[in-house]
């Protein structure tokens, strides 16, 4: 008899197969992220189709086969009611997916990511207006990668270990983390951050929402903020490590 395994897990994709048939890449909290087949349950009587769908935390079980993971069981958790009705929602959702994409290979037990992903959706579906969603992907992503090993040096020069100096920050996913101004240069492709930026990614490492959410942040700093983050999941990302 085949074994039934249970899980929770949040939907990132789905896909449809054949005439009736769906595919849902779901990242769980005890398989890592997996891919499960719902077979027929585009029907109208399925009675698996309420129990999942697309950025949804759902209670699955399913079999393992011999080609795919067959669902035979799902209920929902929480369905991020406002998500799928936001397209900026949306956006970071996707966003989100692709780094998971490119960081997590295989089905092991990811329980931390599991738990940062579930307090995330949390937050955008709660985000009124959509706001500070840009400041929920930067959550997210450096905790992740604080949770892959890479967590930035905040509090000193990484090489020769002196305080920080307001007035020239540099921050080189290189050299992990910040770099006063004599230490900075075009080899470790150092980038003028500012005090504000180490502010805001201690705030964030130390997982202080409730602060976080309330700092007024400059436009310039969300754009610096956009930049190393995006260079430091280029660098750090598997594919370029
Ligand atoms: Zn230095």
């Amino acid at each position: 008899m085949a074994v039934h395994y249970r899980t929770k897990g949040v939907v990132l994709r789905k896909k449809d197969k054949a005439e009736a048939d769906r595919f849902f890449d779901v990242f769980t909290e005890d398989f890592g992220k997996i891919q499960v087949l719902g077979k027929a349950i585009r029907k109208i009587n399925s009675k698996l189709k309420s129990g999942i769908d697309i950025f949804c935390l759902s209670e699955i079980e399913f079999i393992e086969g011999r080609n795919y993971k067959t669902l035979t069981d799902a209920t929902i958790v929480n369905k991020f009611y406002n998500i799928p009705y936001d397209f900026r929602k949306i956006r970071i959702v996707l966003r989100i997916s692709e780094v998971l994409d490119e960081f997590i290979k295989g089905y092991y037990k990811e329980q931390d990511i599991f738990n940062l992903l579930k307090e995330t959706f949390i937050k955008i579906n709660n985000s009124p207006k959509s706001k500070n969603l840009d400041l929920i992907y930067y959550y997210f992503i450096w905790n992740f990668l604080a949770n892959q090993g890479y967590s930035p040096q905040l509090f000193e020069c990484v090489l020769c270990k002196t305080k920080l100096n307001p007035y020239g920050i540099y921050f080189s996913c290189k050299e992990g983390g910040v770099l006063c101004r004599h230490c900075q240069n075009s080899n470790n492709g150092a980038k003028k951050i500012n005090s504000d930026i180490v502010k805001i990614l201690r705030i964030i490492l130390k997982k202080d929402w409730e602060f976080l959410s309330r700092v007024r942040i400059e436009q310039s700093s969300l754009r610096l903020l956009e930049d190393i983050s995006s260079e430091a999941i280029f660098k750090f990302s598997p594919i370029n490590v």
